[in-house]
């Protein structure tokens, strides 16, 4: 790793005063700007309209932190995964789906995950370091490419559905989706961007705070906070309750309904009183379910529940007007479905 900073991190005044210092005009930093977050360069050298004495002060001050390496998969049904290599050799994943409609991008946003969702196997890694917010808008950045490569489009939709947990990298979660909606650079917009969280209920409140207009979505996998704990201990720092609370503000600043995440297990959370507290929450808030397909994970533990019983939870919920969708996984044959990313590269298991 290099010894000089990203010269992403700087904000634009203090780029402005680096040019001043260097007799150059001020104008400079929009074009700095549309270099990396419009043209997304990977070295100084390709900012071709500055002078090759900018370029190479620009060099030796600053450094561009991009991936080092990337693999891709591809599965049967078209999802690609890459396994994107960061410049301290620590290692994410991010995910393209394509379908008729849309193109999504499925980016990650921690190195591993400081949870302890039993069900899902990046849970097993231990976590490594938050992501710059940089990186995270790398990962559409290269997504994108990938996407107009493969497919002739742009990425039509993000999801923070991958490594780690997107409210508990706030700042730079916020900080990447911000450049992601710059008019100047991909002018991506908001209302196609879903932030996935297991439920910390400061970071849902101080994220309606922040007017950014993005979708949320509450992995919320049982209505019951006894079930919920044994699934996902950590929420027993974050009740249930407390989450409501902080969805009832969420809906309240905000006015977008929340998106419950629910895969319905064998045995766990699959009988009548589940789906009832189900049902019970989804009368808070205008909200919808997306009931998720488990995928393996080489557990023994959990199983996907019996399609009969899906279908009673879904009807049950149809009959009290609660909107409801089943959401089959994408590119489990290439470990690349919701729940299975774990890098193994770089990482003591
Ligand atoms: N930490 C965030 C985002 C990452 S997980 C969150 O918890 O929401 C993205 C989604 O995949 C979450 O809804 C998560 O609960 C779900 N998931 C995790 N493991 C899974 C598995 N094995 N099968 C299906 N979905 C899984």
């Amino acid at each position: 790793m290099e010894n000089k900073d990203d010269i992403r991190l700087l904000s634009p005044e203090q780029l402005k005063d680096f040019f001043i210092e260097k007799n150059q005009s001020k104008y400079r930093v929009d074009q700095i700007s549309d270099w990396l977050w419009k043209k997304g360069v990977s070295n100084f050298s390709q900012m071709s309209n500055l002078s090759d004495s900018l370029r190479k002060s620009l060099g030796e001050k600053f450094c561009l932190n991009k991936p080092t390496k990337i693999e891709v998969k591809k599965s049967i049904d078209g999802t690609m995964k890459y396994s994107i290599q960061l410049h301290d050799k620590n290692s994410v994943e991010a995910v393209l789906i394509p379908s008729k409609k849309r193109i999504t991008a499925c980016i990650s946003s921690q190195v591993g995950c400081s949870l302890d969702c039993k069900f899902c196997a990046t849970s097993r890694l231990i976590r490594k370091r938050n992501l710059f917010f940089y990186e995270i808008f790398d990962q559409l950045f290269y997504l994108n490419e990938q996407s107009n490569a493969h497919f002739k489009r742009k990425v039509s939709n993000i999801v923070f559905m991958g490594m780690g947990e997107p409210l508990l990298n706030y700042k730079n979660v916020v900080k990447a989706i911000n450049k992601m909606k710059l008019p100047g650079g991909l002018n991506f917009s908001a209302k196609r961007i879903t932030i996935s969280t297991s439920g910390i209920p400061k970071g849902i409140k101080n994220l309606a705070n922040e007017n950014l207009n993005c979708n949320l979505a509450v992995s919320l996998h049982s209505a019951l906070q006894e079930t919920r704990e044994k699934i996902m201990p950590f929420s027993k720092n974050f009740p249930l309750e407390e989450l409501m609370e902080s969805l009832k503000y969420w809906y309240s600043v905000t006015k977008k309904k929340i998106l419950y995440e629910y895969i319905i297990f064998d045995g766990i959370n699959d009988d009548i009183k589940h789906v009832k507290a189900l049902a019970k929450i989804c009368e808070v808030l205008p909200c919808k379910v997306n009931f998720i397909e488990y995928n393996p994970i080489g557990d023994k533990i959990f199983r996907p529940s019996k399609v009969e019983k899906l279908q009673l939870y879904q009807k049950y919920l149809t009959d009290k007007g609660i909107v409801n969708t089943f959401r089959i996984s994408r590119g489990r044959d290439i470990n690349a479905a919701c729940g299975q990313l774990v890098n193994l590269n770089g990482f003591n298991l």
